[in-house]
């Protein structure tokens, strides 16, 4: 019996190693989400391992559009304000749900060489409808494309993402406002609507990557972020303007 108590005594700390192993997994794999992403409402899950926001989407828009199936409760005929005074032209595609990973710096920081956008998602809006840039396809303005923008100004493309180019709508009228905090792009800037306060903001005033660093009421000490504003690019210009995360789709 006595000759046993050492053996008994290493595994027992084996165990109690092999338990505080784990312990740093779950720290490492869950650290607390910043309440700030709890804004993104239409998100399956939001983790973070202390580097990266993991925010999960399914993509579908939480509001009515010409583009869901007849059968779905979501569908709805146009009506509403087409998009730049266009006649609205309804495009062949409908939408699908999809499976989104968007990985974003919880600790977003201004690049040292500013890559472009990609076309596809390079954001994520409130809803977990993924931003797209301002073209239609390679350095196609959206012109013809934005005539088939939907009562909230979203639509889907071949494979059935639906996505927003512009203003969201159904974000900045029915959900929250035209001063509000819409999502976030890649690089994990935050992206703000057309106003500030209330009020338009400026065009000019803005960088070419299509925003400013100013407090808002999110971030009171001040923080880089883009505007949704009415005219070309509409959400943001010449690139990111931190070093972006990763979309998997
Ligand atoms: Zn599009
Ligand atoms: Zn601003």
């Amino acid at each position: 019996m006595k000759k046993s108590l050492p053996i008994i005594l290493t595994f027992l700390s084996l165990l109690i190693s092999a338990c505080s192993n784990n312990h740093d997994d779950v720290a490492e794999t869950d650290t607390a989400v910043p309440a700030i992403y709890s804004k993104i409402y239409g998100a399956s899950s939001i983790t973070s391992d202390g580097t990266y926001i993991t925010i999960k989407t399914t993509g579908l828009p939480d509001h009515k559009s010409v583009y869901y199936a007849t059968g779905n409760s979501l569908y709805e005929n146009f009506s509403g304000t087409t998009f730049a005074g266009n006649t609205f032209n309804k495009n062949p595609n409908s939408i699908s749900a999809q499976s989104y990973t968007f990985k974003i710096p919880v600790d977003p920081k201004v690049a040292t060489t500013h890559a472009a956008t990609p076309l596809g998602p390079i954001g994520v809006s409130l809803n977990g409808v993924p931003f797209f840039n301002q073209y239609a396809g390679p350095n196609q303005p959206l012109t013809s494309e934005a005539t088939s923008f939907d009562q909230y100004w979203g639509h889907p493309q071949q494979t059935g993402q639906y996505h927003y180019h512009v203003e969201p709508l159904y974000l900045t009228t029915v959900k929250t406002s035209k001063s509000a905090l819409l999502g976030f792009l890649l690089d994990g800037f935050p992206v703000y609507g057309p106003e500030e306060n209330g009020t338009l903001v400026n065009i000019a005033s803005l960088d070419v990557y299509h925003g400013h660093t100013l407090a808002t009421t999110d971030y009171p000490g001040g923080i880089y972020h883009y505007h949704i504003t009415s005219s070309d690019p509409y959400i943001n210009g010449s690139g990111f303007y931190g070093t972006a995360g990763t979309v998997s789709q």
